[in-house]
């Protein structure tokens, strides 16, 4: 398990010291990856840096209300100047997507994450894999560096922390969130609204697509491994976009007896994208994963797995089943 190797102290000299910063995050980004990337970014150029903010995927249509939202953009098709990238939420260098290309003339490479896979790449490294999100991790850098702290700021790292803790729910979430919760409803942040646009304002779409997945439902292991699926052919049918299914996983999850959660996703690349979660600190998904190339964290991880939907499906389930004894 890799652990914080830099303090604050170091990376917040990194940003005083500096002019040029380009702030990135994961492909297929959620709400810790976009809330911490405009966090930091607003706090950033309030102390009048010069701030790109990118994600391989753009500002996501769902996440379209956070404060500032449109200062993220997709990166450029070619090279720019910068003096510093910082990494948030990316446990693995490749999963910043085309971006990493844009910024090879970087100086410095900041590393923030909590992901317990996370190897530690970059100059900069600050993964605390105890941490919920990577926008708690980010309200504790800007208070002890007294970095600029306002309600927008507040605002991103609140949906941040809210939807990688499933609303304050996962094990993951401990006193310390909750003070830190506090302090961002003390900065203004609104729960209510905020709430309302995060978990009540989605697309219809995505309920049709909850439908279809529910028709595919199946569990193996006496009911301990639920999983389900979405084929191409069904995504394109239904019209749905990828971020709509964030989330739906855990309906799986919230069923009775059930240990591990599986969703599989058909991408067009010829590959299938893993998302697992597990209810049980015994049962290590992220450790699955990384058989199969990806990671992630003790109770959600995922991966990206060359072959047909069938294929995979039965690769994956095969190994849960290694691991939580589906025969007995
Ligand atoms: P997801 O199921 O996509 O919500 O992802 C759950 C967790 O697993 C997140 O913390 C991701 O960062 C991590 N994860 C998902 N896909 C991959 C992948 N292909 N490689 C490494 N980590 C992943
Ligand atoms: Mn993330
Ligand atoms: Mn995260």
């Amino acid at each position: 398990m890799s652990a914080a190797r830099s303090t604050f102290e170091e990376i917040g000299r990194a940003f005083r010291e500096h002019q040029r910063f380009a702030i990135l995050s994961h492909v297929r980004p959620d709400g810790d990856a976009l809330g911490s990337q405009l966090a930091l970014a607003l706090s950033l150029k309030q102390l009048g840096k010069d701030v790109r903010v990118w994600n391989e995927d753009g500002m996501l249509e769902k996440y379209s209300f956070l404060a500032r939202a449109q200062s993220l953009t997709k990166p450029p098709s070619g090279p720019e100047e910068v003096d510093v990238a910082i990494a948030l939420d990316t446990a693995i260098q490749n999963r910043l997507g085309t971006a990493f290309q844009a910024i090879r003339t970087a100086k410095i490479w900041i590393n923030i994450d909590h992901h317990p896979s996370n190897p530690g790449y970059g100059d900069l490294v600050y993964v605390d894999p105890t941490a919920p999100a990577t926008g708690q991790i980010l309200f504790e850098l800007i208070k002890s560096e007294r970095l600029p702290f306002d309600r927008a700021i507040a605002e991103n790292l609140y949906v941040a922390i809210s939807t990688d803790t499933g609303s304050f729910q996962y094990p993951n979430t401990t006193a310390r969130t909750f003070e830190i919760a506090a302090e961002l409803v003390r900065a203004g942040v609104d729960v209510g609204r905020i709430n309302q646009q995060v978990y009540e304002n989605y697309p219809r779409r995505r309920v049709e697509l909850l439908r279809e997945l529910l028709r595919t439902m199946r569990f193996e292991g006496g009911g301990r491994v639920a999983s389900f699926s979405l084929s191409l052919k069904t995504a394109a049918e239904l019209g749905v976009l990828p971020e709509d299914n964030e989330g739906l996983i855990d309906h799986l999850r919230a069923i009775r007896g059930v240990i591990v959660a599986v969703f599989f996703e058909e991408l067009t690349d010829g590959k299938v994208r893993v998302s697992m979660r597990s209810k049980s600190e015994k049962t290590n998904v992220c450790a699955i994963c990384q058989k199969f190339g990806g990671g992630g964290h003790t109770l959600a991880a995922g991966a990206r797995v060359r072959g047909s939907l069938a294929e995979v499906e039965q690769r994956i389930l095969e190994a849960i089943c290694n691991v939580v004894g589906c025969d007995s």
